[in-house]
């Protein structure tokens, strides 16, 4: 699933691509003999899938995937997964347990494996409470997020419960960054949909600003 973007410099600017071309975009020389300034490597995929972690929180946007359909954070969906990598979520149909539509998302944060007990303990005490059904749910303000977070303060354990006192303060701390980061992926995946290449101009051009002053 991961599109595997490739970014290299030859003659100035980045250029990210699908596939290494024959020649380069900007000066035409062959770059099967070519000195490279930034030897070729593949850029960071950010997303991952929610079975492959366990005693974690990840988001997904609610409806589609991050590469193609994602447009802004109001559209995004929180769950936590088990010891055992199942996702439990909170949504308009009430408490899911699922591990389905769960392929393409940013962790948020994870708990080493010797803290499991701990966390399944408290993700069973937090699931029985009676509150978390369709008819209570909110879209705006008691949801998927609601549930998380009342997780994470009964959890009781590191910066994530902390964060999680507040929404404001847990979306500041562990969904923006995350967000942002993943964002500059999306966005290159993107522009490459279209075509070949994309030559990163911008901050060539600023750090050559730079140099003369
Ligand atoms: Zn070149």
């Amino acid at each position: 699933m991961e599109p595997g973007i490739i970014c290299f410099q030859h003659c100035g600017p980045k250029i990210f691509c699908k596939a290494l071309p024959e020649k380069c975009p900007i000066c035409c020389d062959d770059l099967s003999i070519a000195n490279f300034g930034l030897l070729p490597f593949r850029v960071p995929y950010p997303f991952v899938k929610a079975s492959q972690y366990s005693c974690a929180v990840l988001i997904k946007p609610t409806n589609g995937d991050f590469l193609n359909e994602y447009f802004n954070s109001k559209d995004l969906h929180i769950g936590i997964t088990t010891s055992t990598g199942i996702i439990i979520e909170f949504d308009r149909k009430g408490l899911q347990k699922r591990g389905l539509y769960w392929d393409q998302c940013l962790l948020i944060g994870q708990l080493p494996s010797s803290w499991s007990d701990h966390w399944d303990d408290v993700l069973v005490k937090i699931c029985k409470q009676p509150c978390w059904t369709s008819d209570s749910y909110k879209e705006e303000s008691f949801n998927c997020y609601t549930f998380v977070l009342a997780f994470l303060r009964e959890l009781n354990c590191g910066a994530m419960s902390e964060a999680a006192t507040s929404r404001t303060t847990f979306c500041e701390k562990f969904i923006v960054p995350r967000t942002t980061a993943a964002g500059k992926y999306i966005s290159l995946y993107r522009r490459l949909r279209d075509n070949g290449h994309f030559v990163h101009w911008q901050e060539n051009k600023k750090k050559q600003e730079k140099l003369r002053n």
